[in-house]
This record gives C-alpha cells, structure tokens and sequence, in this order.
C-alpha cells in the first residue's frame, strides 16, 4: 500500500515552488557543511600556494595575498548568507575565484604537468560543487567556470591528437558525466524523500475534512507557546462546540454535517487568523489566544459566534463557546479542562454564547 501511495506521489511532477522550497530547505540544513567546503578548499589552495611558493622558488607575493583576502571576504557572507539564491551567486563568485587562484598557482610548475594539476584540480573542485545544496542552473554554471578556467588545452603544451591530450581529454569527459549525473540523481532522491516527508507531515497534523490543523498539531504548538511565552503575558483558551449539530446529522444527512463542519473551521479561520486554532475531533475545534486582553477575548469569541450564526446558509448553525485564562503553572490539559468546563456552563444556559470560566 505505501509502495502504491509512493508511486503516486513521485508521479507527479513537483511545482517550481515546493522545488524552491526544498533548495532554502537543503541550504539551511547543509549550511555549516557548505561553510567547512569553503574553507577545506581555501586550505588546500594556501598549502599548493605555500608549496609552489617556497619549494617552487616562486615567491609568496602580493597576490596570495589579495586571494586569501577574497577568500576571507566570501567565506564570511556566506556565513551570514540565509538564502539560497545568494548562496549560489556566492559560490558561483567563490568557484571563479578558486579556479583563477589554482590556475595561477599551476603556471608555477613545470609546464609538462600542467595539464595533469589542471584536471586534478578540475576534479576536486567538480566533487565539491556536486556535493553542495546548489540549485541546478548554478551547479551547471559552476561546471562551466571550472571547464573554461581550468581546461587542460588551454595555455598548454597538451595537444588533443597527440596520446597524452586524447587520455586527458577522456578521463575529463568522464568526470563531467559522472559529477553531472551524481548530482541530478542524488537531487532527485532528495526532492523526492522532501516531497514524501512533507505530505506526510501535512497528513499527521491537518484534519483532511475541514483542512485546518488537527489535536495533533495543536497540543503540539499551543503546548510549546505555553512554556516559552513569558507567564505575565495573558494567555487564553478557548473551546467552541456545534450546536445540537447531531439533528443536522440526522435531518440533513451526513455529507450536510461535513459541510457545516468545513463552514464553521472556515468562520474559526476568517476570525481567528492571528492565533492557533484546530479542530480536536468530532465539532469541537480548540483556539489558544496569546497577546491579547480579556475583553479582546470576549469580543472575538462574541464575534465568532456572529459570524457562525449569521452565515447566509441554508443550514444555518449556532455554536457554544467556553473561555479560560492560563494560568502561571496550568499545563495545556488543565486549561483545556478548564475551558471546556466553561463551555459545558454554555450549553446549559442557551447555547449560541459564551462563558468565562470563573
Ligand atoms: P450539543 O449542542 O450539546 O453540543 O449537542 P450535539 O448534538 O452537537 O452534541 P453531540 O456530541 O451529541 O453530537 C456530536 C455529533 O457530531 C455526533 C457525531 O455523529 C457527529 N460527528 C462527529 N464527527 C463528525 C464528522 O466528521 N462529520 C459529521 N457529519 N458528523 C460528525
Ligand atoms: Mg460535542
Ligand atoms: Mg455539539
């Protein structure tokens, strides 16, 4: 079954914003992986600077300098960078810079090797690019840069027909194929294991009748605002249950009650938009209000049922509302219980109203 589920799901093709999604998803996860690629490269670079500097007898001069600082600069955006889209701009800045810095350093041993450093060096920075949250046109950029600023024909007496530039030029085709490819399937899993965990992260914490969040998801964020809002700040609950909602059940049918039910998580929504809401099961929905005053409260709660009531509809419905205040040291269930004790007082005295538990 979950096999026939997962089939369905990757049929599909993923929209261009769920793939943003998933490249500012995959930046923040892998940002300080990113962060040690910038300065595992940056290493390297300064020990074949250092090497070709005093061992070559090339001398370490003004310009290993004004790379270092380049190096430094870029590293340090990109430590602040949070969005993707400039993560790519940066790299694609950093690889242009890196390529220049190694080609320089390569015209600083003997030319009959020059070829060889070139593709090693094309190598190593092609796996490092493949390995990082880039977005596809950047990755391609990248192996463009690379290619054209490392390319062994270029300013070498590496010639393409003779046996040296035909093996050079084979293992550099093959090296391209394999990064690209590494790249595109290992994106694919990802965006495709990211599309799976999100819908099924969709499925566990929205109610799939009404569409907004379900007990699960409210336990769990009314739950954490609770211990990290500071306790002299008001918090309140309230719970809001249908009316005599089984007669619309058993007068109008089932498929009516659905819809009464979507009709008044849609009013919670409209007037609630600025706290946390669900539905915790049958018609009962739950809000927890934060930041707001006691005759706020009163004048949403007074609102909400208003709106419910006035809904131009042919089944039209009233609700019942019970109140509560969190106090310093409830838990989530004891404010619960209390409001629900509040809403039970609503019940009793009319129904369509409601009560601030005392
Ligand atoms: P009260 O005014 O005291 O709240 O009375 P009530 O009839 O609303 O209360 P009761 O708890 O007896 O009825 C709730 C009904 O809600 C019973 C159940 O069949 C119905 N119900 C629960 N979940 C669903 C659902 O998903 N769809 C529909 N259509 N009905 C549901
Ligand atoms: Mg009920
Ligand atoms: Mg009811």
């Amino acid at each position: 079954m979950y096999k026939t589920i997962e089939e369905q799901v990757l049929k599909k093709a993923a929209p261009a914003e769920l793939r943003a999604e998933f490249i500012q998803h995959e930046f923040e996860r892998l940002h300080s992986f990113s962060v040690l690629i910038y300065l595992a490269s940056i290493a390297i670079w300064l020990v074949f600077d250092l090497v070709v500097s005093f061992l070559g007898e090339q001398g370490f001069t003004w310009r290993s300098m004004i790379f270092i600082s380049l190096f430094a600069i870029l590293t340090l955006v990109m430590g602040f960078t949070r969005k993707a889209r400039h993560f790519d701009l940066i790299t694609l800045l950093f690889v242009l810079i890196l390529t220049i810095g190694v080609r320089l350093i390569i015209t600083g041993i003997p030319a009959n090797v020059h070829s060889s450093w070139l593709v090693l060096a094309a190598a190593s920075m092609l796996y490092s690019v493949s390995v990082l949250p880039l977005s596809r046109g950047a990755f391609f950029a990248a192996q463009t840069i690379i290619w054209l600023v490392l390319n062994p024909f270029i300013n070498t007496p590496t010639r393409l027909i003779e046996l040296r530039g035909v093996m050079t030029a084979s293992y550099s085709i093959f090296l391209c194929a394999l990064t690209i490819y590494t790249f595109l399937k290992l994106r694919q899993a990802k965006l495709y294991n990211y599309i799976m965990s999100r819908l099924l992260l969709d499925q566990a914490y929205n109610d799939p009748l009404t569409e907004i969040p379900n007990r699960r998801s409210f336990m769990t964020s009314a739950g954490q605002h609770l211990q990290t809002v500071p306790r002299e700040h008001e918090q309140y609950l309230a719970m809001v249950d249908i009316d005599n909602f089984k007669k619309v059940n058993d007068v109008y049918g089932h498929d009516v009650g659905d819809e009464v039910l979507k009709r008044v998580a849609a009013d919670i929504k409209a007037v609630m938009s600025h706290f946390e809401y669900a539905r915790l099961g049958g018609e009962e929905f739950a809000i927890y209000l934060a930041g707001v005053c006691r005759a706020d409260v009163e004048a949403l709660a007074a609102e909400l049922c208003r709106v419910v009531r006035e809904q131009p509809t042919r089944h039209p419905v009233t609700i019942s509302i019970g109140l509560a205040r969190v106090e310093a040291g409830d838990s989530l269930n004891q404010a619960l219980v209390k409001a629900d004790e509040a809403l039970y007082e609503s019940k009793h005295t009319g129904k369509d109203r409601y009560t601030f538990h005392v």
